[in-house]
């Protein structure tokens, strides 16, 4: 049976791992199928449960933990939660899977499967640049945005555990380089 294949993209909140994740399920030769969350947060505008997070309450969430359900989980902020399902691997044998998760959980999953991840750090430009995309995304409050920029320098300082770290300064250009390295990693 061929060994699925795990491709991390972590970055902090607002660098554009979520775009450049979409561009990559877009490439037919990539044949990416992409890890769906489960989250406390509530949904955004445009976000459907079960396609982008399956979206929970708090209790539900913490019910899961319980009952062992998660691969990996972490208080991503404060009295947010957010995980990967064992479901969402078991349903996936024989396929490549991407993972749009956080820093910690992102180092987890390599070090639960060292030979069959690659983890990819998406790396903003600057803490100024990531503010600047958070306020244009229009999608968080004032102090959702300052949770993320406190965490982001925290994260940041992780970088160095990935495998590979691209800056996302021009899109097509760190797209291009993110594809590389993907394509690579499926196919060596
Ligand atoms: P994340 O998933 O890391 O939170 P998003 O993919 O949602 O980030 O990107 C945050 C915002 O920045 C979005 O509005 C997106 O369109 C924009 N964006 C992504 N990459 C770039 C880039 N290279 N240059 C400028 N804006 C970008
Ligand atoms: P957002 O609320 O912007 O969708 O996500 C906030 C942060 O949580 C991002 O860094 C995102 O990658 C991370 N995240 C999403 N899903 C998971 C997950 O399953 N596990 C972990 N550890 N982090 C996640």
């Amino acid at each position: 049976m061929k060994k699925s294949k795990f491709i991390v993209l972590a970055a902090p909140s607002g660098s554009g791992k979520t775009t450049l994740v979409n561009k990559l399920l877009k490439e037919s030769k990539l044949d990416l199928s992409f890890s769906i969350s489960a989250t406390s947060r509530s949904p955004r505008t445009n976000e459907l449960d079960g396609k982008n997070y399956f979206f929970l309450s708090k209790e539900e969430f913490i019910k899961k933990i319980k009952n062992r359900e998660f691969l990996e989980w972490e208080e991503v902020y404060k009295d947010t939660f957010y995980g990967t399902l064992n479901s969402e691997l078991e349903n996936a044998v024989e396929k490549n899977l991407i993972f749009d998760i956080d820093v910690i959980g992102g180092l987890n999953i390599k070090k639960k499967f060292p030979n069959q991840t690659l983890t990819i750090f998406i790396k903003p430009p600057s803490i100024d640049e990531l503010e600047s995309r958070l306020k244009k995304r229009n999608s968080e409050s004032e102090f959702s945005i300052k949770i993320r920029i406190n965490k982001a320098k925290d994260e940041i300082l992780l970088a160095d555990k990935f495998d590979y770290v691209v800056e996302n300064d021009i899109l097509e250009k760190s797209y291009n380089k993110v594809f590389k390295l993907v394509n690579n990693f499926i196919n060596e």
